[in-house]
């Protein structure tokens, strides 16, 4: 019988072809912006919104399932047959910085995309899903508090921060309730650790000014027990490294953003400290940047 994937990796042409959507792509949500010439995506906007749309047509696209949860997260799904199978998550997160890089977050979604669209079609079937997810809020842009997005996945919401309010006054209840998203039930959002198998992720981290000046301040793998293997990392001055390549406007609504914000989950902007997504559980949440040759593997395979 023919392995689907062995096939796959053969057929260099349709990979090739795969790696210029991905790029295409990342073209296409950096248009999505708030700011005129510049990527500005900040959580729970029409851009938002908007970038949720996109990547769920594309998701359709694919013949691969979409649903959007109660914090505004993106998520997207290639069954296995097998009843009760464990989850593996791929993804990032789909907002971003005041002119922000427009490689950093959505990168990794669109690999996971791209890697699940290709499977699909190849007739690929694991005894495990393969879940999709593009939180909506990874940077803090808005609400002065990072990581809410995984944090509803972690189950490690706080409900003191519906009422953190955008430099417009709009809390973050509203801003939910506007984008569709019911606050009462951001406990659903949350996945059971026994209904997941990992957690891998490629990120590529941009500072604000990035897309200026073509700089990439780190970019890494993540994978379940959520240690950055990161390589080219200047970014010093906190693990995720988003350093200012320059004055960094603001996008309307949100907060002006300063130098490294990879803080702990809900921790406000400019708060340095370990980062990554708020995670699956309290081990995922020990988030680790070591400089070493990029492994994805997870340990004991
Ligand atoms: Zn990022």
């Amino acid at each position: 019988m023919t392995d689907p994937i062995a096939t796959l990796l053969g057929e260099r042409e349709r990979l090739a072809r795969a790696a210029g959507r991905i790029m295409e792509r990342c073209d296409e949500l950096a248009a999505i912006s708030s700011l005129p010439g510049a990527v500005c995506r900040t959580y729970l906007t029409p851009e938002h919104r908007r970038c949720n749309e996109r990547v769920s047509r594309w998701l359709v696209d694919a013949g691969l399932g979409h649903r959007q949860d109660q914090a505004g997260n993106l998520w997207g799904s290639l069954k296995s047959d097998r009843a009760g199978a464990p989850s593996l998550i791929l993804g990032s997160h789909l907002d971003t910085v005041a002119d922000a890089g427009k490689y950093d977050g959505i990168l990794g979604v669109l690999l996971g995309l791209e890697a699940m669209a290709l499977l699909n079609g190849a007739g690929a079937r694991f005894p495990f899903h393969i879940d999709l997810v593009g939180f909506g809020d990874e940077e803090g842009t808005r609400f002065g508090a990072t990581l809410l997005g995984s944090r509803a996945v972690a189950g490690t919401w706080d409900p003191a921060w519906f009422a953190l309010a955008d430099t417009d006054g709009t809390t973050l209840a509203d801003a939910l309730e506007a984008f569709g998203c019911d606050p009462d039930s951001i406990g659903r959002c949350s996945r059971a650790e026994d209904e997941l198998l990992g957690y891998l992720e490629v990120h590529i981290e941009q500072g604000p000014g990035a897309g200026r000046a073509g700089a990439v301040t780190g970019c890494g793998v993540r994978h379940r027990r959520c240690e950055a293997l990161s390589f080219d990392d200047r970014g010093h001055g906190g693990p995720r490294g988003h350093r200012a390549h320059g004055a960094a406007p603001r996008c309307p609504g949100g907060r002006r953003r300063r130098g490294c914000a990879g803080g702990s989950a809900g921790a406000p902007v400019g708060d340095r400290g370990h980062g990554g997504p708020a995670g699956m559980s309290p081990r995922l949440r020990q988030c680790d940047t070591r400089k070493l040759p990029a492994d994805g593997r997870y340990p004991g395979r």
